[in-house]
């Protein structure tokens, strides 16, 4: 996990980015807000520990730059105790985290090992492939931006095409999968569902569901 820390005082910068390095985190350290600016815009990173005083440029006004352009890797701010006023300001903002300082490093390398870990978690529980995009811890499902109503039995069968385009799944992996107990090999209830997906999916985009014939289904990669 790539970490830019933003810390204009430099004993704490370097004392913080050798604690994150012992920690398994890769870390681009600098103390400047205009050069923490310019790296968010050009390099990809999975999280930011952001000083609120800096030169250059302040980390709040930083803040409040990149999520209104859309950056939205997660941040833990840091700031001298006490600043409840800059705390709330950050928070509202867009941080997903607020330590004051001064701090223990373990408790900036848990804090930020948590944000970084419940931002992955989000991205984890989005699944897309062609203009469908379902959110499985809400269980939403929409396609080419239409919400779609589902059972719970269509939206796993979905689910489960969707997280592997291009893969074929038989009808023998669907029923295990989908429907846990015991099932009648015999039964059609695969084809009934795949049936009522395309029918959800609609005339426009039902062949994304496709039939591989005589082996079972896929979702075109
Ligand atoms: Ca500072």
């Amino acid at each position: 996990m790539k970490i830019l820390l933003v810390e204009d005082e430099r004993k704490i910068r370097e004392w913080v980015a050798k604690a994150l390095r012992e920690s398994g985190f890769v870390v681009d350290p600098v103390g400047d807000g205009n050069d923490a600016y310019d790296l968010l815009k050009t390099r990809s990173y999975d999280g930011a520990v952001l000083d609120i005083m800096l030169p250059g440029r302040d980390g709040l006004s930083l803040l409040r730059s990149i999520r209104r352009e859309g950056i939205n890797l997660p941040v833990l701010v840091l700031s001298a105790r006490g600043e409840w006023d800059e705390r709330v300001e950050g928070l509202n903002l867009g941080a997903d985290d607020y330590l004051p300082k001064p701090f223990h490093v373990d408790e900036l390398v848990a804090r930020l090992r948590a944000v970084c870990r419940r931002s992955k978690g989000d991205q984890l529980n989005l699944v897309e492939a062609g203009p469908v995009r379902m959110n499985v811890a809400t269980r939403e499902v929409s396609v080419g931006g239409n919400a779609l109503e589902l059972t719970a039995r269509e939206f796993s069968l979905l689910e489960m095409l969707v997280r592997s385009p291009g893969r074929v799944f038989t009808r023998t992996q669907i029923l295990d999968r989908v429907w846990d107990y015991d099932f009648d090999p015999q039964t059609n209830l695969v084809d009934v569902y795949v049936k009522r997906l395309r029918q959800h999916l609609g005339e426009e985009n039902r062949d994304w569901i496709d039939t591989v014939r005589g082996v079972g289904y896929r979702f075109k990669g």
